[in-house]
Parts: C-alpha cells; structure tokens; sequence
C-alpha cells in the first residue's frame, strides 16, 4: 500500500482548515483550494490562529513550522500532484459534484484518492460524477477537527476495498484518528443517532414536559454526557441540525427524523444558537 504523502483540501472554512491543520501537524505537504484571493486570506489566518493557539497551549513545538507545511490558493489544478484531496466545501450537491468532475480531470494519478468530509450528500453522487468511482468515499471527519478523534469511512457500494484500507490507514496511522466504518446512509453512524436524540429534546421541551435546563441537566447528571442535548444543538447550530433532520427525513421518511415546528421557527428568526448569540440559552 503506498503512502499518502501529498495532500490537498478543496475549502478552507471551518472543517477544511482543520483538516488542513492535522496533516500538516502529521507532516504532509499539503495545499488547500480556496474559491477567491479574499477566501484565501480567511483561511490562512483561520489556519495561523489556531497553530498559534495549539502552540501557545504546548500541543505543537512551533505554528510556523507547521504553517510551512502547507500552501493556500485559489488554483485547483495546483492539486493535480495529489495523493489524496478532500473535499469541505459548502453542502451543496451541484458545487460537491462539480467540484469531483473537475478533480477527476486534474488530480492525475490513478491511484489517488477523492474523499469527500459531506455530512449528508450520498457519496455515490459524487463518484458517479468522476471516471473513478472505485477511488471516491467519504472521509468525515468532526468539528473540531484538532480535537475530536472519530473519522467516519464511508465508501459507496462502487468504492474498492483497496481504497478504503489505504485511507484507513492515512486516518489511523498517519492522523492519529480512529475510523469507524459506515454505510452510504444519510447521517452515517453518528448523525443518524445524535440528531433524532436532538429532535426529541426539542419535542419535550416544545410540549411543555420540562424546562431547558432541566432536560439538560437531566442527561448531563442522570446520564453522563458532557453537555445536554439542547446545548448540543446550541452548539452546532439550529441551522445545521435542521438540514441535517430534513436529509435524514429525506432518506427515511421516519417520523423521528422530522424537524418539530419550533426548530423551524426558531431557523426563521435567525435564533441559531451560540452564532447568533441566542438559541435555547441566551449567551455572551
Ligand atoms: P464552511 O462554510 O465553514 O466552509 C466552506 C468553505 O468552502 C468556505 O470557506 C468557502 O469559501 C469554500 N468554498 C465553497 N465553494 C468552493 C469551491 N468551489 N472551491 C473552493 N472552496 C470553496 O463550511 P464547513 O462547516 O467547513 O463545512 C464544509 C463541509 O464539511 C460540508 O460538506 C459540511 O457538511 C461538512 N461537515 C461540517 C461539519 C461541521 O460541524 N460544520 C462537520 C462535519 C462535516
């Protein structure tokens, strides 16, 4: 099995620059595509915070040394070199397939590896859109991406064995991650769990049955989990949970994947958690 050396992550927002960041901490030569002079900039200064960060907390020796590992541009065929490129950009189909169309025309080695971080695009939507589609799974990886260790590995029912294994082996060996493995499903293992345990937090706390806080500290005391369900949601966003219910309904069409009405309304008043400022807690 060859190694993955060079690396290339298409979007730097969120996910892609801390994607971004792991392997270049891991030693690879990596370049992240970004869609415009002024994205480029964005990325590389979300990039150098959080070296800065993780070199000021003594997780990393020196954020420039790992900032020479990686270059931001704004070229897509500057990853024609690439091992592996994965793709986080925004979650939308026509962009994510396009996008494929394209890698599969300038990445030039055909052994290289076209992985998608997708939270909910069937991945063999993208490898339809590519000359190989035994070279395409998803590789999710969670936010943030520094942090958390789990990497789910979704290949599609074209994907090869051999490709799953060598980015098995990239994620475990080369990126300190564990990977789970999981079929092309909307919401893989984790969404498919977390967002309808969500949904039901909001169901008793829309009918009256219990206050926020006390659902909350209901599982925090009573059931171990680090933060409470309405929290959770706060955290990642109402935004994000609600598309994330609908692709989840989408696919299953199972009542417990339906987003209640207030998840909706709290959407439409812009009442997306933490980002904003208020969701089911008020902050700062
Ligand atoms: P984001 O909006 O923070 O970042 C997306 C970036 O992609 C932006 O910087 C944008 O400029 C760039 N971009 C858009 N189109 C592009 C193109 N054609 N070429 C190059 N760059 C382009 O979004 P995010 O939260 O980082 O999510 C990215 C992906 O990761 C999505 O597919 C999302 O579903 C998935 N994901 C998100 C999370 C999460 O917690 N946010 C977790 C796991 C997976």
């Amino acid at each position: 099995m060859t190694s993955i050396e060079r690396v290339g992550v298409v979007g730097g927002g969120l996910m892609g620059s801390g994607i971004a960041e792991v392997n270049a901490r891991a030693g690879k030569d990596v370049i992240v595509v970004e869609s415009s002079p002024a994205a480029v900039e964005a990325a590389r200064q979300r990039l150098e915070s959080s070296l800065k960060r993780a070199e000021s907390r003594g997780k990393i020796e020196s954020a420039d040394a790992v900032l020479a590992q990686v270059r931001v541009v704004d070229d897509l065929t500057a990853l024609a070199d690439r091992d592996i490129v994965i793709e986080a950009i925004v979650e939308d189909e026509q962009a994510k397939t396009d996008l494929f169309r394209r890698l599969d025309e300038i990445v030039t080695s055909p052994d290289a590896i076209l992985a998608s971080n997708t939270s909910s695009i069937p991945i063999m939507k993208l490898a339809v859109a590519t000359k190989r589609p035994t070279h395409v799974l998803g590789v999710h990886f969670f936010n943030p991406v520094p942090v958390l260790k789990l990497v789910e590995l979704v290949p599609s029912l074209m994907t090869d064995e051999a490709t799953t294994e060598r980015a098995r082996a990239f994620v475990q060996d080369d990126l300190g991650k564990t990977a789970i493995d999981c079929q092309d499903r909307a919401g893989f293992v984790v969404n498919a769990l977390l967002i309808p345990f969500i949904l039901s937090a909001i169901r008793m706390f829309e009918s009256g049955f219990a206050s926020a806080e006390d659902i909350d500290h209901g599982l925090v005391l009573g059931a171990a989990h680090p933060q409470g369900p309405l929290a959770l949601a706060d955290l990642i966003g109402l935004d994000t949970v609600k598309a994330v219910a609908e692709s989840l309904y989408e696919e299953f069409k199972e009542p417990l994947y339906a987003a209640p009405p207030l998840l909706a309304r709290m959407v439409e008043a812009g009442l997306l958690g933490r980002k904003t400022g208020r969701g089911f807690y008020t902050y700062g």
